[in-house]
């Protein structure tokens, strides 16, 4: 544990240095393969540690205070390209984001969970999954979650290949999560999968009105550790920060499920308020 957070610390470092450093650095840490491999505590996942801005009050620099409500008509016409993890709600707060879907099956039971205990929740979503699955879309941004573009295609080595392709999978989910989820809908956050930030993506997403994201806890429910250990992760790591990692693709959630069905009445017993990330 010590060292993966050590490797983020040097990644800020690196995100807030130079675009070259931070394409070598992400390059030793991002090995996963493809989807099910997801966000690994690799590099944005700047999580315990706080990477780009341990947590509190990181680059706000350009936010934009009207685009707070998940279906706002007018979205930001640029944000920070600072990866955020703070809540946008001030005290006790969680942001509860879920990532890789929309996956039959899962999707709809991680959002009856949510529904069932008034949790609000940031979606990261595959652009490609999107236009295959655009009902599922349209039941997250109906429930009133919000929306993350999480690329088009889940490489999560997209930090080491060109500009051209960076924009592409950025815009490119971007659109296509839009569409799916229907008129009014916008997206408010990008995740590089895997963490696979650039300086780059981080600001094509900005000029975009999408904030970079990051996250505070890991659950690593990617891995299937055990939905005990999911929960532990959790309750131990949300001294860290407000900002949560779970999946709804990518493979078997069930963990995922069950540990959402223990930890969202730990919130509330807890006194966390569900919030979103900051934008
Ligand atoms: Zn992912």
């Amino acid at each position: 544990m010590a060292r993966p957070a050590a490797r983020r610390n040097r990644h800020l470092v690196a995100v807030s240095a130079a675009a070259v450093a931070t394409v070598a650095l992400f390059a030793t840490t991002t090995g996963c393969v493809a989807m099910a491999t997801e966000d690994p505590g690799s590099s944005a996942g700047p999580s315990s540690s706080g990477k780009n801005g341990k947590g509190r009050g990181d680059g706000e620099a350009g936010r934009s205070p009207g685009a707070a409500s998940p279906g706002a008509a007018t979205p930001p016409a640029r944000v920070s390209a600072e990866i955020t993890h703070d809540s946008e709600d001030q005290g006790k707060t969680v942001n509860l984001t879920i990532d890789d879907g929309p996956e039959p099956g899962w999707t709809v039971k991680v959002l009856d969970l949510l529904g069932k205990y008034d949790a609000k929740a940031t979606f990261c979503i595959i652009g490609s999954r999107a236009r295959e699955y655009p009902d599922l879309v349209k039941k997250v941004a109906a429930a009133g979650h919000r929306l993350c573009d999480h690329s088009a295609d889940h490489n999560t080595a997209m930090d080491k290949r060109p500009e051209s392709y960076q924009e592409q999978q950025v815009l490119d989910a971007r659109k296509a999560i839009e569409k799916a989820a229907g008129p009014g809908a916008r997206v408010l956050y990008y995740r590089a999968p895997g963490g696979a930030f650039t300086p780059y993506s981080r600001e094509v997403a900005a000029s975009h009105g999408m904030r970079p994201l990051g996250w505070n806890v890991d659950t690593h429910d990617w891995q299937n550790p055990g939905t005990d250990r999911i929960v532990e992760t959790v309750k131990k790591g949300m001294k860290e920060g407000p900002t949560v990692l779970f999946h709804d693709g990518g493979g078997n959630r069930s963990q995922t499920v069950a540990a959402l069905e223990r930890l969202l009445p730990w919130f509330k017993e807890q006194g966390y308020k569900f919030s979103y990330p900051k934008i």
